[in-house]
């Protein structure tokens, strides 16, 4: 297929997509438990965005020529990787399918992905929507499956060529071993994080506030770039406390089909126990429980929007990833300080710097050992701008140009010329 062609399928799939915007973002709604609303506005809106970015790329991915010393014609030709395995998680299932099927296709690739066991039903429609746009039988194959069965499957697999995984830390050691057992498949890993949202004593607070209390309670908790350890500079720190937790109580919890609601269920037990236990090491560790801490209700995975004061590097809830509805703010004097105790994490997904300051954000932003900085701002997503993590957050990049590199070939052709004269 010509790369136009592939383009314009892509294209094509996207129009669909937005026109079953409702369906789909019902679907992410019943398998994952967020607000409906948050699905249809935002993440199939971005969904939509991203596709027809990579449909873009599909006719403008090309090699160079070379000028190399001697008497030849070098080119380097862009080809296909071959098949791509793709493994993905529960939390934003329609978006992360966009990261990793729009570049595999555009780039001219075949796609076998597997979704997560929690939430299957989304990737399935699209792969629906995928055929009517006119992609060719087995382009893109969506396997519903567990992880140690169907997901080791893919990562082990002697003819899948390519392995892009977004999920827990854990999972990605595993993937990566099993990758490296079987025919030493590349593979791109977007991991967990335990990312500084840092609040400068110049910071305006009350936007502060509200950025950092999305950026922790944003889809439940259930980010991978939560901002969930909240720095807050001691001369602002007890305006800073007050606000936080009066928001956090303020918070609408409930149904996530109904109008207004900003907070849904965890989505699933496993998680709703691992979060109030997280909430039990937190009050045991000594932190301030300033608002929340226990379920929400007496029905469903819910849980009230928790915040804690008082946290402490050492305290579990600073070190390890929630993955829930869990703010835990911490107190810093100075710019070395923070800077230090930032990066003293395994992780390095992402941070947030509040200030108007410009040395500041400048000292901050070139400092802090995570792959992606917002200044005054938080989980702003563009299909142009690249993700992914420092250290043990992973490597690689998805999104923007960083991610047609995950799924091409290289191939170098050195032509002897003829008559090197002309
Ligand atoms: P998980 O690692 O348990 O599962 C992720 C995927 O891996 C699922 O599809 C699962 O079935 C599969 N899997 C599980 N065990 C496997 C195995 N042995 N072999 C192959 N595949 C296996 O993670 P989760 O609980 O579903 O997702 C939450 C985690 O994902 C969090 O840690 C979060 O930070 C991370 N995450 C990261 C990003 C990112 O872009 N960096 C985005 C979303 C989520």
């Amino acid at each position: 297929m010509t790369a136009y062609e592939r383009s314009r399928i892509i294209l094509r799939f996207a129009d669909l997509l937005e026109q079953h915007t409702d369906e789909i973002a019902a679907l992410e709604t019943w398998d994952n438990g967020k607000p409906y609303e948050q699905a249809a506005n935002t993440e199939i809106p971005m969904t939509v965005r991203l596709f027809r970015y990579y449909a873009g790329w599909a006719d403008k991915i090309h090699g160079l020529t070379v000028p190399a010393d001697g008497p030849y014609h070098v080119q380097t030709l862009h080809e296909p990787i071959g098949v791509a395995g793709q493994i993905i998680p529960w939390n934003f299932p329609m978006l992360m399918f966009s990261w990793k099927v729009g570049p595999a296709l555009a780039c001219g690739n075949t796609v076998v992905i597997k979704t997560a066991e929690q939430t299957p039903l989304s990737a399935v429609y699209a792969a629906k929507l995928f055929h009517e746009a006119g992609l060719p039988e087995g382009v893109l194959n969506v396997v519903s499956g567990f992880g140690p069965t169907a997901g080791a499957a893919l990562a082990s697999h002697m003819e899948v060529d390519k392995l892009a995984f977004t999920g827990s830390t854990d999972t990605g050691k595993i993937v990566l071993e099993l990758a490296s057992k079987s025919n030493l498949k590349p593979v791109t890993l977007e991991l967990g994080g335990k990312s500084a949202f840092i609040v400068c004593e110049d910071a305006d607070v009350d936007q502060a506030v509200e950025l950092s209390h999305s950026a922790v309670f944003f889809n439940q908790g259930q980010c991978c770039c939560a901002g969930s350890r909240t720095f807050v500079h001691e001369h602002v720190y007890n305006e800073f406390v007050e606000k936080a937790r009066a928001r956090a109580m303020n918070r609408s919890v409930g149904d996530p089909f109904k109008v207004g609601i900003e907070q849904g269920p965890q989505v699933d037990s496993d998680q709703f126990e691992k979060i109030l236990r997280c909430i039990r090491s937190g009050v045991e560790s000594g932190a301030i429980l300033e608002t929340g801490g226990d379920r929400f209700g007496s029905n469903g995975y819910y849980i009230q929007p928790t915040v804690f004061s008082n946290v402490q590097d050492d305290m579990s809830i600073a070190k390890e990833e929630i993955f829930g509805p869990v703010q835990s703010i911490l107190k810093f004097k100075d710019l070395d300080e923070v800077i230090k105790r930032a990066n003293n994490s395994r992780y390095g997904l992402a941070a947030g710097i509040f200030t108007h300051n410009l040395d500041t954000a400048n000292t901050l932003s070139r400092a802090l050992k995570v792959g992606t900085v917002w200044i005054n701002c938080y989980d702003v997503f563009d299909a142009a701008v690249p993700f992914g993590g420092y250290k043990m957050s992973g490597n690689g990049r998805e999104k923007g140009i960083y991610s047609l590199n995950n799924y091409l070939q290289v191939k170098a052709v050195v032509t002897a010329l003829k008559n090197p004269s002309w």
